[in-house]
This record gives C-alpha cells, structure tokens and sequence, in this order.
C-alpha cells in the first residue's frame, strides 16, 4: 500500500497526471507513505524535495503540499530524497535512497545508478521490484529545519517595472528581476521584447 492506494491504484494515478508509471514515481509514492508512518500525526508539515525529477509529483499527488501553495520546495541537490518538517519547530524528518540496499534488488539498482542501458530495461520486472522492495530501499533520519531560511516571500506592494512595464513586488527590486537579466532564457514584456503581439485583449 501506498497511503491509501494499492500499488496498482496509485499507478494509475500516476499516469494520468504524469503520462507515464515513472519507475521514481513508484518509489516515491513509497517514500512519502514511509515518511507518513514516521511522522507524528496532526503536525502541519511543509516539505522540502531534493531533486525536480519523478519526485515532486509523488508529494503533490500524494500530500496536501504543492509547488503552487509553497509547502512543497525544491532544493536541487540532486539526491533522491525528502524532507517533511513541522512548519512552526523545524523539526521533522528526512527520507533517502540508503545506497547499499540497492544491492538486494538488480533491475531497481540497474535502472536508477544507470548501470543498465536503456534498451537492456525490463520493465515489467523493474516495476515487479519495486513493488516488492516498497520502502526498504530507503532510511530515515531526522532533522531539523532552519525556518529562518525557508521563510515565504511575503506579497508586499506591487509596482510596475520602469523597464518593462509590467507589475512586479517592488521587493524584488527597483527593477523586475526579468529585467535585471540572468533568469529568463527569452526576452520578453510590452518594452523589452523584440517579439511580436499575437494579441491584445482590449475589447476582447
Ligand atoms: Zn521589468
């Protein structure tokens, strides 16, 4: 079981909001129902992802925490791995891929240190492990948060950019971060842009 799916379930659920059974969807799905099992029930949890691959769609699919309400945070490390933490003490826990426990399951070890190309995957056998495997692949520690860094930026006035025109929080800045350069990989906005308005919606 994963919370309260059964494997096959919770497969489908996944293909229909991700578009496919993604092998690290599967695990991750097992590492939020570990992490569930080790928390202390009725706590208000935010949760920090270290990696944007497969695993933050296993806690927005799974736990009340989105990208978009922000109690769900990525902080790329590239480690596959999550961190649910009391939203008022910091305190909480983190779950991770414990490496050597890969070596009692070959296809899972296989396919997720890319030892096994692409083409060499079975898949039906790979899925069939980690069913099997559900969270033994992994340990939990515990943690603790520093709040102060994971505070939410607050809305604050909004101003428009004196270089594109466009409404931003002035917090971000005398002028839009878009502007400042370095973020975007395309210019954009009413007078930086260099392309063309497909439409206006005055009138519209
Ligand atoms: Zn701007």
């Amino acid at each position: 079981m994963i919370l309260s799916h059964t494997f096959e379930e919770y497969a489908r659920i996944i293909k229909a909001f991700h578009g496919s059974t993604a092998p690290g969807l599967m695990i991750g799905g097992f590492m939020v129902d570990l992490a569930y099992r080790n928390l202390p029930e009725g706590g208000l949890y935010d949760v920090i992802c270290e990696t944007a691959k497969c695993l933050p769609d296993a806690v927005q699919l799974l736990t009340p925490c989105s990208i978009g309400n922000q109690w769900l945070r990525i902080i790329d490390t590239g480690r596959f791995a999550l961190a649910f933490y009391d939203k008022n003490t910091g305190k909480g826990i983190r779950v991770y891929i414990d490496a050597p426990r890969l070596d009692a399951w070959p296809q899972i070890k296989g396919w997720f240190m890319k030892l096994t190309p692409k083409s060499g995957q079975d898949e039906a056998r790979l899925m069939k492990e980690i069913e099997e495997a559900g969270s033994s692949l992994c340990s939990v520690e515990t943690i603790e948060v520093s709040l102060d860094r994971m505070k939410k930026q607050k809305g604050g006035a909004i101003a428009l950019c004196p270089s594109c025109g466009e409404p931003y929080p002035s917090l971000r800045g005398a002028i839009c971060p878009a502007c400042r350069g370095g973020i975007l990989p395309y210019r954009s906005g009413p007078r930086k842009g260099n392309g063309t308005i497909i439409r206006d919606c005055i009138g519209k």
